[in-house]
């Protein structure tokens, strides 16, 4: 029989899928790579595919199907495109663990076709959780689904119940590191440009996710992410600023006794956790030493300047669609922002406005998620395009 663990590493070009793939290198004798997956990065993909030697590999923007066949020919691996094809060979048989790394509400179907068949989950795209949370957990739990994951302030939480009765959670604690305008203003805020917003401090991520950092907005989606993934009241979550990014975040119990899961800010250990799960596997990784930081500090954030994150919150409180609206505007707005196309603090305005403007859907069906995004975007983007709001 064999043992190894067979995985689809989808968005394998990212920086969590590359950084799954320098995990899955360093053991060979435990993972096996069953399928691979991206978007339009064509030459990286062959490249991990001539490595890897995947069953089947999936190029979900179809003008790079041509290229990719034609270098993959002389291999095993059979070449797909389409999103389609992607929800279809997740539930192939041969694959045990699906790796959720693509980013935006374009991971949700193939996470959940993967659900579906009964595929553990490691999940790094958030914004499925964001988006269809309570339809993703439900499904979850019908199936007998275990999901793990990969976000580090969850793998954190994950790895600090570990033993616990779940029932007996008081709250939780959120790290964030602040960004990189940790402590600015407005008067500050309102001329940076995306390559300012690009240096973070502590990770290096892919461009959405680290634009989400540097408006918090990526804690905003993560107090969601937590909700659903742990069970979670409103009120049971809450966000602290911790610069340094070592403590990655805490549980309080019903006693008051607390549990913090730290490191150094490396995704590999999240990622190598959740796909050796339930295993510790060990690693060669650079370790912490109480030399290099003498000093971890904590502080409130800034709703006021940083209003995506009070947006988040709401939009976490009011539930229904709202959070599936919210996340689709941020999702333009960034790559607007990426473009130079709106100002760092326009996006903030821009969401509220679709979040004013959408519908409210109190119990949204996945085809209301669908259609909510699409209504999102569609006005979103007419933001963007007419541009200039109120706070220039
Ligand atoms: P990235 O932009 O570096 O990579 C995204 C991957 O998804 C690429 O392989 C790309 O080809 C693929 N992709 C993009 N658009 C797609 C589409 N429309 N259809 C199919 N595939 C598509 O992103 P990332 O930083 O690796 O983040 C991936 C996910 O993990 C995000 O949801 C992010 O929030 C989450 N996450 C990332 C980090 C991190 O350190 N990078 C940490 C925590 C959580
Ligand atoms: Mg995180």
């Amino acid at each position: 029989m064999n043992k190894k663990k067979r995985l689809a590493i989808l968005g394998s070009t990212g920086s969590i899928g590359t950084q799954a793939l320098e995990v899955v290198a360093a053991h060979p004798g435990l993972f096996e790579v069953e399928i691979l997956s991206a978007h339009s990065n064509a030459a990286l993909l062959i490249e991990q595919a001539r490595k890897f030697k995947p069953n089947a590999v999936v190029v979900t923007d179809e003008s790079q199907y041509q290229k990719v066949k034609e270098a993959l020919a002389p291999t095993q691996a059979k070449v797909f495109a389409g999103m389609a094809a992607l929800t279809d060979v997740v539930q192939w048989e041969t694959v045990d663990t699906v790796l959720g790394a693509i980013v935006g509400f374009a991971g949700l179907h193939s996470i959940l076709a993967a659900i579906e068949a009964g595929k553990t989950i490691a999940l790094a795209n958030k914004e499925t959780l964001v988006v269809a949370g309570e339809l993703v957990m439900r499904r979850a739990a019908e199936k007998g689904v275990r999901i793990i994951p990969v976000d580090s302030e969850h793998s954190a939480i994950f790895q600090c119940l570990t033993g616990e009765d779940a029932a007996k959670v008081e709250k939780i604690m959120l790290t964030a590191s602040g960004g990189p305008f940790l402590g600015r203003k407005t008067n500050y805020l309102v001329n940076v440009k995306a390559s300012h917003a690009l240096q973070h401090p502590n990770w290096t991520m892919g461009a959405k996710i680290t634009i989400d950092s540097a408006t918090l907005m990526n804690k905003g989606l993560e107090m969601i992410e937590a909700k659903w993934l742990f069970g979670l009241r409103n009120e049971q979550i809450e966000v602290v600023i911790h610069p340094q990014s070592i403590l990655h975040s805490f549980v309080q119990f019903v006693d008051g006794s607390i549990k913090a899961q730290m490191g150094l800010p490396d995704m590999k250990l999240p990622i190598q956790y959740a796909l050796a799960y339930p295993v510790r596997l060990p690693n060669d990784f650079k370790r912490f030493s109480f030399r290099d930081f003498t000093k971890l500090s904590f502080d409130q954030p800034d709703y006021k300047t940083f209003r995506n994150l009070a947006l988040a919150q709401e939009a976490m409180e009011k539930g229904g669609n709202l959070p599936c609206v919210m996340n689709a505007a941020n999702e333009v707005v960034v790559h607007a922002f990426l473009g130079n196309k709106v100002g760092f603090l326009e996006m903030s305005e821009m969401i509220e406005k679709t979040m004013e403007k959408v519908p409210f859907v109190a119990a949204p069906t996945l085809a209301d998620c669908e259609h909510s995004d699409h209504e999102a975007r569609a006005y979103a983007a007419e933001l963007v395009k007419n541009g200039q709001l109120s706070v220039y």
